[in-house]
């Protein structure tokens, strides 16, 4: 696990690629918990937030039969496959 910045943590900035974001066309990547036990709420820009989602899709589907054939998502492939398309707007 890479070192987030405080702005990266607070969501101020893309969570992957440290870019400036637009609360219009940021992704939000869910509350979560830092090291200390801090909540945070990080949040990317449209193509990292594609780019890692497909990432993690195709990790996925190594374990997941219904997401190998891509007609027949299970709800994790589907909501992967829901932000990759988020990114390409
Ligand atoms: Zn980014
Ligand atoms: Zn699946």
């Amino acid at each position: 696990m890479y070192q987030l910045t405080t702005q990266m943590l607070a969501g101020r900035v893309c969570a992957y690629g440290g870019e400036d974001l637009e609360t219009e066309t940021a992704v939000d990547l869910g509350e979560a918990h830092d090291a200390d036990g801090v909540l945070i709420f990080p949040r990317a820009c449209h193509p990292c937030a594609a780019k890692a989602a497909k990432a993690a899709r195709v990790a996925h589907a190594d374990d997941c039969a219904p997401c190998r054939d891509k007609r027949t998502l299970c709800e994790i492939g589907a909501a992967f496959s829901r932000i990759e398309r988020t990114g390409r707007q």
